[in-house]
């Protein structure tokens, strides 16, 4: 039987799982297994050459139980809605288990900014805000940076909302620019709770950090500020890799040149002969492999294939099911995308307790707080992992749901 790619039925079986793990009924996978609202929008754009080009765009809101819904909004030619149904699901599971008040949203756009204008970009982003004012808000749903959007991006769509609603709302949208609003570490913040992650496992382990080779596929916002930190921290980045291929030295890369040579984008091996296959990065010799690029990178395919005796997923899904329980089998410890990229959505959710306060926290105080809540989320997983002998992900989403589960007990709607 072909192994199933579609990361929606995928997360849908897992939840499904915990949820009768945990002792809850049928009722509540019901309430739980698709979002509670999904918008889909079309945004005319006029561009550069003076004609119209009309966009499709998604915004799903899975649940607010627990409180408003948050999440990004990705612009990527492969966005569809199952997709972003999913995304929305794993932010529920994010915020449930780093203890955010939030449940999960997500957004996208079916588009591909590497080949649009500046001009063209602000005009979708701000299509976008107008198509989806009605539903989103700084109590309501809160969007953010995700795959190739930024700060920019973020900054367009604030002063778009706010021109419509007719007042300053910076806890509209996170992951802004320092100037309007954005906190101190939002930018680095995935990066760095992937990097706490990994010194958790690497305790778990009994293994140096300066003794670690790493593998990091994918060389966007994540995968850049992980190479440096790993760098920075005397690990030995042995491999990387962007959209069109991969960098592999059993001594250790060049880090500094490549975060140099990099583009916007996130590609620089293009500006190497005799890069491999990017997908073939995950089967190289190292201690730690961290796909943070797209999902369904590790299948039952090659599983077995991999080298590395801890994974940390920084992107969104890019494990299949199968694949989890054949690493887990072999010992591989396996740290899930829905905690191991929870670092995001934490120091947004910072972003917007200093928005609402109005009140602005240092680098190093975001830092410590970012550091304290994925270390209590990593220690809740694991304790689920090793006393009820299931695998991460599952153990993961047990701590995910819960708090999800409840606040829909509680409000009566189950
Ligand atoms: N897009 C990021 C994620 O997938 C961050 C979301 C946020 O900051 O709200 O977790």
């Amino acid at each position: 039987m072909e192994e199933n790619l579609n990361v929606l039925v995928s997360t849908q079986t897992i939840i499904h799982e915990a949820l009768n793990r945990l002792g809850y009924p049928e009722e509540m996978f019901e309430l739980l297994k698709e979002p509670l609202r999904v918008l889909t929008v079309r945004i005319p754009v006029r561009m550069d050459d003076g004609k119209v080009k009309v966009f499709t765009g998604y915004r799903a809101q899975h649940n607010d139980a627990v409180g408003p819904t948050k999440g990004g909004v990705r612009f990527h030619p492969d966005v569809t809605e199952d997709e972003v149904k999913a995304l929305s699901i794993w932010m529920s599971l994010k915020c449930g288990i780093v203890d955010l008040p939030y449940g999960g949203g997500k957004g996208g756009i079916i588009c591909d900014p590497r080949e649009m204008s500046f001009r063209e970009l602000e005009r979708l982003s701000r299509g976008y805000v107008r198509a989806v004012s009605q539903i989103v808000g700084p109590t309501k749903d809160i969007p953010a940076p995700d795959v190739m959007t930024n700060s920019q991006i973020m900054a367009w769509m604030l002063d778009e909302y706010s021109s419509i609603r007719e007042f300053e709302a910076p806890g509209f949208i996170t992951g802004k620019p320092l100037v309007l609003g954005g906190s101190h570490g939002r930018e680095t913040a995935t990066a760095k709770g992937v990097t706490i992650m990994i010194g958790e496992a690497l305790r778990r382990k009994n293994i140096a950090l300066n003794q670690a080779r790493v593998i990091i596929q994918g060389f966007g916002n994540a995968g850049s500020f992980l190479a440096k930190f790993m760098h920075e921290a005397g690990a030995k980045v042995v491999g990387i890799a962007d959209v069109h291929g991969a960098l592999y030295d059993p001594e250790g890369l060049d880090i500094e040149h490549l975060l140099d040579r990099r583009d916007s984008f996130g590609t620089v091996t293009n500006l190497f002969k005799n890069t491999l296959p990017s997908k073939e990065i995950l089967e190289q010799e190292c201690d730690i492999l961290v796909p943070a690029a797209i999902e369904n990178q590790i299948t039952r395919d090659n599983a077995d294939r991999i080298k590395a005796s801890i994974i940390v997923e920084a992107a969104n899904g890019p494990t299949t099911i199968e694949a989890t329980k054949m690493l887990t089998d072999r010992g591989v410890l396996l740290v899930p995308d829905v905690l191991a990229s929870a670092g995001g959505v934490v120091v947004s959710y910072f972003e917007w307790v200093q928005n609402n306060q109005g009140y602005y926290w240092s680098e190093e105080e975001v830092h410590r707080k970012l550091e304290q809540l994925m270390i209590n989320g990593f220690e809740n997983v694991y304790h689920i992992h090793s006393t009820r002998g299931v695998d991460m992900r599952l153990a993961a989403y047990m701590v995910g749901v819960r708090k999800m589960a409840e606040a829909s007990r509680f409000r009566g709607w189950i």
